[in-house]
């Protein structure tokens, strides 16, 4: 398999007066062609600001010290500026957190995605209205709805037309930041099933971030999880949901509520801070495995079969 985005040893720190606080702290995973990459991990774990790197949106007191984000042959971190805003929303296109809510309220919704595909393109405004139009019908959105303004929108719908706008110019990689949150769970599912659809009908490479276990096994070719900074797992979706390695994957799996479970086992502890990681494996202090060598070395990333990846002194 080809991939599309390399990220090698990325890390992302924010300065402060108690010191740096290195939320990204030597990540490192690839996304290939044409599938659905999720990276998951509880909340504070690092996951928006990954992306945020990767795409080089980390605003001061941010910085990025080290890192390679090669994305299509090219390093994203050290092109210029103007190569980079070429880049995006033609080949990368994101969605970040909370996107629905960024809409302009006085300004009709297709009116907004004509004046980003015009920005973005060189497209007169006839032939960005005519796109608009045809990209908000794909994503479900009935023809009247582009003369809406936001406040006449549920919250799926407005999540569509930030879609359709994001995916107008048919780009090879879209990263959704949290596309489900704030969403009941039938529309929840609806957004799953238009990711699903992006990378079947146009071949895109899609990576949906998310804490949510149940989406990621709803939408996801592969999983990679995410804990204190740093990739934990990396698996198909299948072999991580069948027999997860990592104590922490096991956790985040058990702690997935269902019928048929009478109680939900969670995680014990909390999530470590990222001024002040622990030594050795960063989830020793929460591992019911713990070692005395878990205290004093970090675990490499192994790779355990196939396009199986583990950092964890169990295995390998
Ligand atoms: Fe637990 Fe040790 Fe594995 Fe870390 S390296 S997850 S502390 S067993």
């Amino acid at each position: 398999m080809e991939p599309i985005l390399e990220v090698e040893d990325l890390r992302v720190y924010y300065k402060s007066i108690w010191g740096d606080y290195r939320s990204v702290d030597g990540a490192s995973l690839k996304a290939y062609r044409n599938e659905v990459l999720s990276i998951a991990g509880e909340s504070g774990c690092g996951k928006s600001t990954l992306v945020e790197g990767v795409l080089r949106l980390v605003k001061p007191p941010g910085y990025i010290p080290t890192g390679r984000v090669v994305f299509e042959g090219t390093d994203i971190l050290k092109i210029p500026e103007e190569d980079l805003r070429r880049i995006r929303w033609t080949k990368l296109a994101y969605v970040p957190q909370g996107a629905m809510n960024s809409l302009n309220p006085v300004v009709k919704v297709e009116e907004q995605a004509i004046d980003a595909i015009i920005d973005h393109s060189s497209m007169d405004e006839e032939k960005a209205r005519e796109l608009a139009f045809s990209m908000f019908k794909e994503v479900g959105l009935r023809a009247e709805v582009g003369g809406m303004y936001p406040h006449q929108l549920s919250g799926g719908m407005k999540q569509r037309v930030i879609i359709a706008t994001a995916i107008a110019l048919k780009p090879s990689l879209v990263i959704a930041d949290e596309p489900t949150t704030a969403l009941d769970v039938v529309v929840q599912r609806g957004i799953l099933q238009l990711f699903r659809m992006l990378k079947e009908k146009y071949h895109m490479t899609v990576i949906m971030v998310s804490h949510d276990m149940a989406a990621h096994a709803q939408i996801a070719d592969r999983i990679a999880i995410m804990y204190a900074g740093k990739i934990a797992e990396v698996g198909s979706i299948h072999s991580i949901f069948e027999e997860p390695l990592h104590p922490y994957t096991k956790g985040l799996i058990s702690a997935i509520p269902s019928i048929g479970k009478r109680y939900v086992k969670g995680i014990p502890g909390l999530a470590p801070s990222p001024l002040n990681w622990p030594p050795g494996c960063r989830f020793h202090p929460r591992c019911q495995h713990a070692t005395a060598l878990c205290a004093k070395v970090d675990p490499p990333m192994k790779e355990i079969g196939s396009e199986r990846f583990v950092a964890c002194h169990l295995y390998g």
